[in-house]
């Protein structure tokens, strides 16, 4: 069977990128169909990603703070105890929810959803394998390519999503491990080695370069969030890279070495994650057929209206270039409906703010002190720490800061680097003042509600060309 009808927008891909393009290009009167093969829309956010990470990450959080962090509240709890399969089936609660939402809101703008493998059989046709069995074709005007990511796999160890898992299988395991080493502290990493250290697991990040977190994450905040990750019960060893494993025996055997040439040692554990990256992911995409061309790491190559080679199709989200976060996934999939709508949209990439949703969070928007200063741009700092705010105080949660880093002449904001209770949220308003160009006397002037954590984001700007009042 085929459908005869050309299409407008044909979008291969219902993750966020997808997703999100399908219902704005309905919205926008566009004719309309979404190809996804996963059986569930919402791609790897939804299903795999940053909502079931989130869920586990709240509950498990709960959990250690009931265990640990009750009696000087005044609250005298009894006997507590894990019920790990009722913690995941709230976890697949919030993702059922979520991606039937998803589902009902492409019958309300009328995206044609088809399940099933979309491959390319020309420049404006699609060939698509159904999941139910059988075959169809679409064609579209325009086509969009959104086919997200994957796990990069760790060369000489098999993922069989049990022992050696991704954070797939980190998303699902069905008893807490006694021991666990992480390979990689980037935010999966530190994310899901939280949970399971949360939850009993004895774990150990290994992580290649001398800070976690990732490049992005300021080194002075970095440090705070590794101190206070370790009080937690973390073990990391830093400047320390996996060369190889094997699985074969009862332990999972890694060999580690110091990426500065140190004495190699091996590490045993019952779990391994991979938690090295993530790569595109177009295989099957029959990219070939066509001649469309993918980058030395697998992005497929666009322009700077998402154009690949052939103008009328496109490319957003993880599969292409730029940071592998849902929200920049978004926004392109808007942006790009936009350049075939009316021909003009819009991403500001210097303004993509980042979140790591561990205890406490860490967030980020703009450039960091270390960015800074490799490009010679002069800064002046301001913090505010969260032992002086109010709000942390009573609530007893006064680990962490704000940091901004301002213009030393306009005190235009240059970046935020926030760890510390609500990070994740108070961030926003650091994005917003980025995106407007904002100074920081603009912020510190701005009445913020009282008592309020981010009361300390007002004061730690305050800082940066005067002095915090409590501080
Ligand atoms: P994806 O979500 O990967 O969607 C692509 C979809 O395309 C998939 O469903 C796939 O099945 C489908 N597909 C592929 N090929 C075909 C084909 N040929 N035919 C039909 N369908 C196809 N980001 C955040 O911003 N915040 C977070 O908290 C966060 N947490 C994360 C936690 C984890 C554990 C992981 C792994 C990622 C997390 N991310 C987070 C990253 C986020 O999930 C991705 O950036 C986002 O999903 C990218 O969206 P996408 O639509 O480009 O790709
Ligand atoms: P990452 O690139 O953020 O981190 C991988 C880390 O592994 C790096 O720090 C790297 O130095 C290290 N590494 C690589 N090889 C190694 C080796 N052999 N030995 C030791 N260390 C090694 O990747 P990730 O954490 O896997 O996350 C993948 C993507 O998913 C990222 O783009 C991330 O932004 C996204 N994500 C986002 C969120 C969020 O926004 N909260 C949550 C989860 C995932």
């Amino acid at each position: 069977a085929s459908s005869s009808e050309e299409k407008d927008l044909v979008i291969i891909g219902g993750g966020v990128a997808g997703y999100v393009a399908a219902i704005k290009a309905g919205q926008e009167g566009m004719k309309v169909t979404c190809i996804e093969k996963r059986g569930m829309l919402g791609g790897t956010c939804l299903n795999v990603g940053c909502i079931p990470s989130k869920s586990l990450l709240n509950n498990s959080h709960l959990y250690h703070q009931i265990l640990h962090d009750t009696k000087n509240r005044g609250i005298e709890v009894g006997d507590v105890k894990l019920n790990l399969k009722e913690m995941m089936k709230a976890k697949d609660t919030s993702v059922t929810g979520l991606t039937k939402g998803i589902e009902f809101l492409f019958k309300k703008n009328g995206v044609e959803y088809i399940k099933g493998t979309g491959t390319f059989a020309s420049e404006n046709e699609i060939k698509v394998a159904l999941n139910e069995g059988g075959e169809t074709s679409v064609k579209g005007k325009n086509i969009l390519i959104a086919t997200g990511s994957e796990a990069t796999p760790f060369p000489g160890l098999e993922i069989d999503e049990k022992r050696v898992i991704t954070s797939t299988g980190a998303l699902a395991l069905e008893k807490v491990p006694e021991s666990m080493v992480v390979i990689g502290g980037g935010i999966i990493g530190l994310e899901m080695g939280s949970v399971w250290s949360r939850l009993g697991a004895k774990v150990t990040v290994v992580e290649f370069l001398n800070q976690i977190g990732g490049p992005g994450m300021d080194a002075e905040i970095a440090k705070s969030a590794q101190k206070l990750l370790k009080k937690q019960g973390m073990e990391f060893k830093l400047g320390t890279k996996v060369n190889s494993g094997d699985n074969s025996g009862d332990k999972i055997k890694l060999e580690v070495d110091s990426s500065k040439g140190g004495k190699p040692e091996t590490l045993e554990a019952d779990v391994v994650l991979v938690a090295i990256g993530r790569r595109p992911y177009t295989a099957g995409l029959g990219l070939e057929n066509i001649g469309l061309e993918v980058d030395d790491r697998g992005r497929v190559v666009i322009d700077s209206e998402y154009r690949t080679k052939a103008a009328h199709i496109r490319c957003i989200g993880d599969c292409t270039f730029g940071p592998m976060l849902a929200h920049k996934a978004e926004e392109e999939a808007v942006a790009a409906v936009e350049y075939i709508k009316k021909g003009y949209g819009h991403v500001n990439y210097g303004v993509i703010p980042s979140v790591m949703y561990t205890h406490p969070e860490v967030a980020w928007v703009g450039q960091n002190e270390q960015e800074l200063k490799s490009q010679n741009i002069p800064y002046k700092v301001g913090t505010f720490p969260f032992s002086a705010n109010s709000r942390a105080k009573t609530n007893l949660d006064t680990e962490g800061m704000v940091k901004m880093l301002a213009d030393p002449e306009t005190d235009r904001l240059l970046g935020c680097h926030i760890i510390g209770p609500n990070a994740g949220e108070m961030i926003a308003e650091a994005t917003l003042a980025l995106e407007y160009g904002a100074s920081t006397e603009d912020i510190a002037r701005t009445c913020h509600a009282h008592p309020t954590l981010a009361e300390a984001f007002k004061e730690a700007a305050m800082a940066t060309y005067s002095k915090a009042i409590h501080f």
